[in-house]
């Protein structure tokens, strides 16, 4: 039987930390990449080391199933799109009804790069934690546009890839729960003190939840999502 491997999108966030345990917990040789597209603060980057190092340490079985990490350039993101994740200013609702979060393409052009690394590492399953439930509304995460860019994928490099995202119809509260199953309470402690999801790159306020801003989109959602994950567990 062939080993089953998958390259997970590992940007130091909740979610694709809860993807990467998913995986490793599911497949048998995990790769991972980051995009280094000069994110606001980049203090998410700076988390993915040690979030690799708290896994392999908390879960030695997993260990020997991470490969490779792989941080990619993409700092040509910046030049073209003109947005809060590439600029200092203010979050809010664009007039198109989307957060000015949004970087147009992002997703697609973090696809395709996975898409052509995972052709050169042999690996035909590409992991990653879009999420249409209670996502900020980026078309580019909705599973419609993923199997669209599994087929382009597919179809562009004459090889069948599989776009596996586990946390697709789950709600915040619901990752949680999730990463529970995977890695019990050491995951959660792991996902609180190591990941980073706040917009603002705040490092220095720390709540249940974990670390952020507590004000921000990001923030908001993750709070949520984690309070409403504890009042359904028995404590
Ligand atoms: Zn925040």
């Amino acid at each position: 039987m062939t080993k089953r491997s998958a390259l997970v999108l590992f940007s130091g966030g909740q979610d694709s930390t809860i993807c990467l345990a998913y995986a490793l917990a599911r497949y048998d040789r995990i790769e991972t990449i980051g995009f280094d597209y000069g994110q606001r603060h980049a203090v998410e980057l700076a988390c993915r080391p040690k979030i690799l190092s708290a896994l392999k340490t908390s879960f030695p079985e997993w260990a020997s199933k991470l490969g490779d990490d792989h941080v990619c350039d993409v700092s040509v993101l910046g030049e073209i799109s003109d947005t809060a994740m590439t600029r200092e200013t203010e979050i809010e609702i664009a007039e198109n009804g989307l957060p000015n979060t949004f970087v147009p393409g992002r997703n697609l052009l973090f696809l395709t790069l996975a898409g052509a690394l995972a052709w050169r590492r042999n690996i035909s399953t590409l992991v990653g934690g879009m999420c249409e439930t209670d996502y900020s509304g980026y078309p580019d995460c909705r599973r419609g546009t993923l199997d669209a860019q599994e087929l382009t994928l597919s179809r562009g490099m004459e090889r069948p890839f599989q776009i596996d995202t586990p946390l697709m119809w789950l709600d915040k509260a619901e990752t949680w729960e999730l990463a529970e199953e995977l890695g019990g309470q050491a995951l959660i402690d792991l996902v609180i003190e190591q990941t980073h999801t706040c917009y603002l790159g705040d490092r220095e306020h720390r709540h249940d939840w974990g670390y952020g801003c507590g004000s921000c989109p990001a923030c908001e959602l993750r709070a949520k999502g984690y309070e409403t994950w504890r009042a359904k567990v028995p404590a």
